[in-house]
């Protein structure tokens, strides 16, 4: 997952132990409750522009019930990817089980698991309302035109039974809607998809609906992308967004050396009124939600790359913590800065390698990381990886993406420095790829420093770990920049501020949502509730407003500023004075002098080659 907001693990662990260190005399601990066995499941899924109206998913779920006993039937806990616990049975109602015509009775079991009495029928059908109501990736949503909707949110599993078993997903929609998924299509059966394992029926997330669904082959796979709403994503900015996934993926999967999926597809949807980016990945696809004004920008490339290079990192090479996932609780590993941060960073290497950013953005976005890092308190990545499920207040929250970033970035120069450039983090990666996915497993940390030391020619690696991965010592960026070429400068910037926080309203004006005492904003009679519409000549919806508004103020403190806003349904102009304001930029940069073999190390990890 990834979200420029900002994510989520545990006391499992305590548990087993006090579980373990218990009394020695025979404890009888209850049964695990086990369903009768189901066979032949078929759930479909009814939107329309009837139940578009009540943002409603209409769900059934029917099966064979093969054998004596009630029927359990839970829904997960969460969707794998979003590391925290939501309870999708919250959005059920109307739950109605029946056998033909006659209904059947039912209990729960526990919060999220339906008790169902057969009552020696031989067919069930189940039937319920969910409540399409949350924009979130991970989450079910309608519109009077659309809906997205996850496995996890609508697809009951029998409790009990593993997840093993084959089902059928029909979705019945408009004539003239479209359906967009990874799961596999049923040949001459419109709307209808089946999966062989219920992991797989949970890791295809739908869009039905009207939206733009275009498809092109990406270094030998159908890769399609789903707009929603119609319209938002067309022209030259689609033929953009087609160009850079063109090139995102062939520089991702020179990393893998394959391509491991059949097809796959990027889902985005752009809304005014969401709060920045945030996306959640899957095997053969993601889900992206933004703010309209991602569209043309290099973060929505960024996300993108992230996104796809999960589905070798994580969807497949993945900690053996999360490896089967399972449903109906938490997970919690050490491990996301790997699975996380490590995918960042190879975000940014997609991109700057696809020729997508240049070698300063690159740059600019790494030094970027170390100053969130820098601004946050210490804290250890396997500590912030573990705390994401019960999401910390302190600021540490999402760390472990810039952090474990940063650590893959000194990972990648420590192991081109010690073999001369001859072998890089993307060896680490297709290893563990290749001994632990490809054996069916997930990785430990003993796989992990094992493939490092082994690509780093031998070189230990617990002394890292113990400062920089359990620890909390602060990088040591001045022994490891000047091995790949790189320097860093501290720049004082003064730049113009007007001393205000800003939030976007549900058309997309940016609304001043607070005022700091005795700035220029105030000073000038700025009112919290003013859309600002223009600063000066430059208005606020210009892309580039930010580098024009410094370049065209940025020099005179004093200087007239008129101050364009809509108040009351009104455009009034406010008469402000700039006031320039000192802040300390720390920058990373190429080192002109560096030695040859360090500007080897950095060409390398820029371009993806080793060797000399
Ligand atoms: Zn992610």
């Amino acid at each position: 997952m990834t979200s420029t907001h900002a994510h989520r693990a545990s006391f499992a662990v305590g548990l087993l132990l006090l579980a373990v260190a218990g009394p020695a005399r025979a404890q009888q601990a209850a049964p695990a409750p086990r369903s009768a066995p189901l066979t032949n499941l078929r759930y479909e899924i009814t939107f329309d522009s009837t139940t578009a109206q009540t943002r409603t998913l209409k769900v059934a779920m029917n099966f064979d019930v093969a054998g004596p006993g009630p029927v359990l039937l839970s829904l997960p806990a969460w969707t794998p990817g979003a590391y925290e616990l939501s309870f999708f049975a919250r959005w059920v109602s109307n739950f109605t089980p029946v056998a033909g015509e006659k209904a059947l009775t039912w209990d729960k079991l526990d919060y999220d698991t339906w008790r169902v009495h057969p009552a020696g029928a031989k067919s069930v059908t189940v039937r319920f309302d969910y409540l399409a109501d949350t924009l979130d990736n991970a989450m079910a949503w309608a519109r009077p035109d659309f809906a997205l909707f996850n496995g996890t949110n609508v697809l009951f599993y029998p409790e009990g039974r593993g997840t093993a078993f084959p089902a059928s997903v029909t979705v019945k929609t408009e004539p003239s809607w479209l359906v967009a998924t990874g799961m596999q299509a049923v040949p001459h059966q419109a709307g209808t998809y089946r999966e062989g394992n219920y992991h797989d029926l949970v890791d295809k997330p739908f869009f039905v609906g009207r939206m733009d669904y275009d498809s092109t082959q990406v270094a030998g796979v159908w890769t399609r992308l789903a707009t929603y709403p119609a319209a938002s994503l067309t022209g030259p900015a689609r033929s953009r967004a087609w160009d850079e996934i063109e090139k995102m993926i062939p520089a991702e999967a020179a990393v893998f050396q394959e391509t491991p999926w059949p097809h796959y597809t990027i889902m985005m949807i752009f809304d005014s009124a969401f709060g920045g980016g945030s996306a959640l990945e899957h095997t053969n696809s993601h889900v992206g939600i933004y703010n309209s004004g991602f569209i043309g920008s290099p973060i929505l490339a960024s996300i993108t790359a992230h996104e796809i290079f999960h589905a070798w990192n994580v969807k497949r090479l993945r900690p053996a913590d999360m490896v089967p996932y399972r449903y109906d609780r938490t997970e919690p590993t050490v491990w996301l800065w790997v699975s996380e941060g490590i995918t960042d960073y190879y975000a940014d290497l997609a991109i700057v390698r696809a020729g997508l950013i240049t070698t300063e953005q690159f740059l600019g976005v790494t030094g970027g990381k170390i100053a969130t890092v820098a601004e946050n308190p210490p804290t250890a990545l396997e500590d912030a990886s573990l705390s994401t499920w019960i999401s910390p207040t302190d600021g540490s929250k999402y760390i472990y993406y810039q952090k474990g970033s940063l650590a893959g970035f000194m990972l990648d120069v420590l192991i081109r420095d010690a073999s001369d450039n001859r072998r890089s983090l993307d060896d680490v990666m297709r290893e563990l790829y290749r001994t632990t996915y490809k054996a069916g497993r997930g990785f430990t940390g003993a796989d992990w420093w094992r493939a490092v030391s082994k690509a780093a020619g031998g070189k230990s690696f617990l002394g890292f770990a113990a400062k920089y991965v359990d620890g909390r010592e602060p990088y040591p960026w001045a022994e490891i920049l000047p091995l790949a070429g790189l320097r860093s400068t501290t720049d004082t910037i003064r730049e113009p501020r007007l001393g205000i926080a800003t939030a976007q309203d549900s058309t997309g004006g940016i609304v001043v949502a607070q005022l700091m005492p005795g700035s220029a904003a105030e000073e000038a009679g700025l009112r919290t509730g003013d859309v600002l519409l223009a600063l000066g000549d430059i208005a606020i919806s210009d892309p580039d407003f930010g580098p024009r508004f410094r370049a065209r103020f940025g020099s005179e403190e004093g200087q007239p500023l008129p101050i364009q806003v809509r108040r009351a349904g009104q455009t009034i102009t406010l008469n402000g004075k700039i006031r320039l304001v000192a802040r300390v930029e720390n920058r990373l940069e190429i080192d002109p002098g560096a030695p040859e073999k360090a500007a080897r190390v950095r060409e390398g990890i820029l371009t993806g080659k080793t060797g000399r």
